[in-house]
């Protein structure tokens, strides 16, 4: 079974996403690593893997849900085509565990 987010908070002015996943799990989403791994083609291109795109706007104003397997992200400059899958979001987690898990991940 898939872990899913059950809660996300973003609280205005912070700078770090925390979602509680279904498996128990509490991620740590740093605006700045969202936005510069967002996965449209706009930022990416069509080149893979994902790299990461310093210098967008990292003001996070809306998160919405997208049927229920990702999370569309809309900037604070309008950008909103990044649609992180569930998958996706768990390897951007830079909480303790998964940074200890994986030391070379972004940054
Ligand atoms: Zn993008
Ligand atoms: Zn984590």
């Amino acid at each position: 079974m898939k872990a899913v987010p059950l809660k996300i908070k973003a609280p205005h002015g912070a700078m770090v996403m925390n979602v509680e996943w279904s498996d128990g799990h509490l991620g740590v989403y740093p605006h700045d690593v969202l936005r510069g791994l967002c996965p449209c083609a706009m930022c990416q291109g069509h080149s893979r893997p994902i790299k990461f795109r310093s210098g967008g706007n990292l003001e996070l104003r809306e998160i919405n849900p997208v049927g229920n397997y990702a999370l569309a992200l809309t900037w604070g400059d309008g950008h909103a085509s990044g649609i992180y899958n569930f998958d996706y979001l768990r390897t951007l987690c830079r909480c303790e565990t998964c940074k200890a898990a994986a030391p070379d991940a972004g940054s």
